[in-house]
């Protein structure tokens, strides 16, 4: 297994994606690493195990990739929390403000059980408007938030102080200032 400081160096930082003054923190490097892979996911696996998880639900698409993982590790399912139009069924959504402009979330809610405790599981949390929108989605369904797990924290927009405020607890494996 790799140590924290090997995991945060197989992350590669992009300026000026995806707009000028933007460094972007990109997992392609970390994914194919094997050993950053593993480390990852079963640190997260861990951290669900932790949170009393009994369900991953992953945000589309980054989160799709370690979720599923995460689950299969844990010995859990897995739900995808979509973006607009993608699921052949009845959803529920709620829409979030970016920066500029709205976005939507949909779940299908039938397949949370009723009582699931759910983890959420993303690449990075930036302002956590992504996350928070999620767990509103969860909660909608009656399913109960057990914890929010990303890969990175980018402290300074402050999404994992706004999911804590909102009694989520929440872990992340680096973060990068
Ligand atoms: P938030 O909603 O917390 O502001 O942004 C987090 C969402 O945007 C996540 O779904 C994440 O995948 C994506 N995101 C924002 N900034 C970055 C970045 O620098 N690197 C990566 N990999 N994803 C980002």
């Amino acid at each position: 297994a790799l140590d924290l400081e090997q995991l945060r160096a197989s992350i590669r930082t992009v300026p000026d994606f995806p707009k000028p003054g933007i460094q972007f923190r990109d997992i392609t490097t970390l994914l194919s690493e094997p050993a950053a892979l593993r480390t990852s996911v079963s640190l997260l696996a861990d951290m669900a195990r932790d949170q009393g998880a009994t369900v991953i639900a992953g945000m589309e698409a980054r989160g799709f990739i370690f979720g599923a993982a995460v689950a299969i590790h844990a010995g859990l399912g897995f739900v995808p929390i979509r973006k607009p139009g993608k699921l052949p069924v009845e959803t529920i959504g709620v829409d979030y403000a970016l920066e500029y402009g709205t976005d939507r979330l949909e779940l299908d809610p039938s397949a949370l059980a009723p009582g699931a405790r759910v983890a959420l599981v993303d690449d990075l949390i930036a302002t956590g408007g992504t996350a928070l929108a999620a767990a509103e989605l969860v909660k909608l369904t009656g399913a109960h938030v057990a914890g929010a797990l990303f890969v990175v924290d980018l402290p300074d927009l402050g999404g994992s102080t706004r999911l804590r405020d909102a009694d989520i607890p929440v872990h992340s494996l680096v973060s990068f200032d």
